[in-house]
């Protein structure tokens, strides 16, 4: 048997069940699901669980607390009761019911986005490499007046716009 298993043991023998008893995390009103480790980062040990999981535990007893499934989940994404592992305030955002802080939520799928941008503009100059590629020189020629055509009336654009503000502003100033 492992540590792991062997603590999980004592504690139900020595303790009880944790199920149903008041979360100890600071303002939680959830009743516990089950023990959860809270011990320092000193006596906390590392080890698999029988299906390969990496599993947090303490020979410590005492260093086991009740906790709602929420705050459990919480524990195991790191970081304490104050802030999550990339220091975002757990009063001022939250933790989503997975544990997971919902700031970092946030953060991780605008990653996702701006990674996804990147492939995408990324394919978008590939196909069009290829496409030059394949192109006659009267077609390539085409092509680039047309892009030329494109960027002129761009820029007059913007510079018609930005003339435009410049009026509205000499009119607020008069
Ligand atoms: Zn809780
Ligand atoms: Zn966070």
């Amino acid at each position: 048997m492992s540590g792991y298993e062997r603590v999980h043991q004592e504690l139900k023998a020595r303790r009880g069940n944790a199920v149903g008893r008041r979360c100890v995390a600071p303002g939680c009103t959830r009743l516990a699901d089950g023990w959860g480790l809270v011990g320092d980062e000193g006596t906390l040990r590392f080890s698999e669980d029988g299906h390969g999981k990496r599993v947090r535990w303490s020979d410590d007893l005492a260093d086991y607390k009740p906790l709602c499934m929420t705050h459990n989940n919480q524990l195991d994404h790191g970081g304490d009761w104050l802030l999550c592992p990339r220091g975002h305030s757990r009063a001022a955002f939250g933790v989503a019911a997975d544990g997971m802080c919902r700031r970092c939520k946030s953060e991780r799928s605008r990653e996702d986005r701006e990674r996804g941008g990147d492939q995408y503009r990324a394919r978008n100059r590939e196909r069009m490499r290829a496409r030059r590629a394949a192109m006659s020189a009267d077609e390539l020629e085409r092509l680039r007046a047309r892009q030329r055509e494109n960027n002129r009336s761009y820029r007059a654009r913007k510079r018609a716009a930005a003339s435009s503000t410049k009026t509205l502003h000499a009119d607020s100033a008069q």
